[in-house]
């Protein structure tokens, strides 16, 4: 067969087009992955908080539209903890029983691939509010928690200094602006997160860190794969 000289031109194109198009499909993936991380680690045990205790409120925002980002980013509203970590989030909730509250969770382990989405549209300005995805997050480790206190007589999330995931100056945990009443409950919740191996991360008075998040893994797999056995791969 012969070609006239336009179509072998066009030919050589396309065949270069599709080059350079087969190169960046295989680096999407590749680009896409958790950090490698050196070292030994846990063995994780995420564990569901509502199963340890269904007096736990649950206003997961990243599973509905109402998050920062407009959209939801979890097909499913649940909230896990590596095991240590979500039996010391159950006795401060059962502490805080005393002082009239409970806990709402609003996030708990995230998969490694959202904290990747958030860092991706969170403008330069804002990114000491996520987490760089090339070192992952706590939440990535199932050693996180982004919580506020609901009142047990309303049943209502507390009003407190600032809301869940503002971006501002109101967020930080020695902000002394809003009602005394916000700022003593914020200390309600700090004083009982802290009793129990919490520590507040202080941009933001709604997230706190479990004292053993170095010791887990960072880790990417989906609510619904939790607790199942890990699934082979065709290339493994
Ligand atoms: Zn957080």
């Amino acid at each position: 067969m012969r070609l006239s000289r336009k179509a072998s031109v066009a030919l050589v194109v396309l065949w270069g087009v599709a080059f350079v198009g087969a190169a960046f499909a295989q680096q999407a993936p590749t680009a896409a992955q958790p950090p490698h991380e050196e070292g030994t680690f846990r063995q994780p045990d995420l564990v569901e908080l509502i199963k340890l205790d269904p007096t736990i409120k649950l206003d997961i925002r990243y599973a509905t539209a109402n998050n920062f980002l407009g959209r939801p980013v979890y097909t499913q509203a649940r909230a896990f903890l590596q095991r240590p970590a979500a039996e010391a989030l159950v006795r401060a909730h059962r502490a805080l029983r005393q002082q009239g509250y409970g806990l709402v969770i609003h996030d708990g382990y995230r998969p490694w691939s959202v904290t990747k989405v958030f860092w991706d549209a969170t403008p330069e300005d804002k990114k000491i509010f996520v987490a760089d995805p090339a070192k992952g997050s706590r939440h990535n480790r199932g050693c996180a928690v982004d919580l506020s206190l609901y009142d047990l007589k309303t049943g209502k999330t507390v009003e407190m200094p600032s809301g869940y995931d503002e971006m501002s100056e109101r967020s930080h945990i020695t902000y002394a602006g809003g009602s005394s009443e916000a700022r003593a409950r914020r200390e309600v919740l700090r004083a009982a997160m802290e009793r129990e191996g919490f520590a507040v991360y202080e941009p933001e008075w709604w997230h706190y860190d479990y004292k053993d998040w170095s010791s887990y893994p960072i880790l990417n797999i989906s609510f619904s794969e939790i607790g199942k056995a890990p699934r082979r791969r065709p290339q493994e």
